[in-house]
């Protein structure tokens, strides 16, 4: 049975050093910031290259913790693209701002800094017709204040930073990486969580690196960035603890999730190898089948972390064909995303509409993934292409 990201396969091979990492952790009995915290932060920030590393409970935590800190709220703007997972603009609505959607590019999937150029052009100047915006009245449309933007690494590939942090500073806008697919990527040898001024990821089980249940964690080289994450993470602690000079949440990883993190950073290494040999696997089985299907691009100097392989079909016909005939061989596939979030009823208030963000529609409807993770064999990898064409 091939599995869509088989976490069974990885627990038998650290289950000996996992069980013995969670059970010292238990009888340890410091459940909140114990020791594995500490040490899964330092081996985080070594890892990523960032000069901090701040565990937080989640990647939407993540998040919602770096626009507390950059002092986000209502009446303020933040940029990020429509075909991503939910929390990325869910995230800017918690703290009380406002998300202006910017398209993808369809090669990549990442957030297009050319459409970023317009759609703050047309935010400053109030003018729908350069790029749509939310549709609210003209007068709170012009109140909004760019703050910043929030890029996503989708399925693992990080997005154009170079391009991202030029036009960000060109205005005066922080950049945040969600990076919650993609820890383990990099471009020109710099890993996901060092390519912006802060970088968010998440340890949700299946995500690259995860944990078992909910995790993540926030990167940034700023020292004063940093200390200000650390009072949210506990309610706006100040120099002692019954002290509080800002608001927080409680937003700390708990001490269980880190221990089992530290074993999983040994063989992640490995795993990033292994993953991208499947990638490799798929990447030739698919160019010798012929298929009409596009597989993934990773442009030149970039690494995925190849959280999702994810591959577009002609039309939204070819991809259910594609996925039957995958699922008559009991093989799995899944859409991400099949709705792009400016349709969303949840951002319903923003009066967005289908054909303002024409290449996440046209996205939505023609893309798939298939199984990865780094125990599938080439000899599965082939199966499953086999199975796509027959
Ligand atoms: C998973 C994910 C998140 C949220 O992470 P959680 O740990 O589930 O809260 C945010 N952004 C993206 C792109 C994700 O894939």
């Amino acid at each position: 049975m091939t599995e869509f990201i088989d976490l069974k396969a990885q627990y038998a091979r650290i289950q000996d050093r996992v069980e013995g990492a969670v059970i010292e952790a238990m009888r340890g009995g410091q459940f909140i910031m114990g020791p594995a915290v500490a040490e899964l932060e330092a081996r985080l920030a070594a890892y990523t290259g960032a000069r901090h590393a701040i565990s937080c409970a989640s990647g939407t935590d993540a998040l919602v913790m770096a626009l507390m800190a950059k002092g986000v709220g209502p009446g303020d703007a933040v940029f990020t693209v429509p075909f991503t997972f939910m929390a990325s603009a869910e995230a800017i609505c918690t703290v009380g701002a406002t998300p202006i959607f910017v398209d993808i590019d369809p090669v990549t999937f990442n957030l297009d800094p050319k459409a970023l150029e317009r759609a703050i052009a047309a935010l400053e100047t109030a003018d729908p017709s350069l790029h749509p915006l939310p549709r609210l009245g003209a007068q709170d449309l012009a109140a909004l204040t760019p703050r910043g933007v929030i890029a996503v690494d989708l399925f693992g590939l990080p997005a154009d930073y170079q391009a991202i942090n030029a036009v960000a500073a060109a205005n005066d806008l922080f950049v945040i990486e969600d990076a919650a697919q993609s820890f383990g990527g990099m471009r020109d040898n710099v890993r996901a969580g060092a390519l912006a001024e802060i970088a968010c990821t998440s340890f949700f089980p299946a995500k690259p690196l995860g944990c078992f249940g909910d995790g993540g964690a926030i990167f940034c080289d700023d020292d004063e960035l940093a200390m200000v994450l650390k009072s949210i993470r506990v309610h706006g602690q100040g120099s002692h603890k019954y002290e509080n000079v800002r608001l927080g949440l409680t937003g700390r990883l708990d001490t269980v999730q880190a221990a089992v993190l530290n074993v999983k950073l040994d063989i992640f290494d490995d795993e990033m190898e292994q993953r991208q040999r499947v990638a490799r696997a798929y990447a030739t089985a698919l160019a010798q089948s012929g298929l009409d299907l596009v597989a993934p691009v990773v442009p030149s100097g970039y690494q995925s972390a190849w959280a999702q392989y994810t591959v577009v079909a002609r039309d939204d016909a070819a991809r259910t064909a594609f996925q039957q005939r995958l699922a008559a061989q009991d093989i799995p596939s899944m859409i991400y995303y099949p709705k792009p979030l400016h349709v969303q009823q949840a951002f319903a208030n923003l009066g967005y509409r289908e054909g303002d963000f024409a290449v996440s529609e046209e996205m939505c409807g023609r893309v798939f993934s298939l199984p990865m993770h780094p125990y599938l064999a080439d000899e599965d990898v082939r199966r499953i292409v086999a199975a796509l064409a027959a």
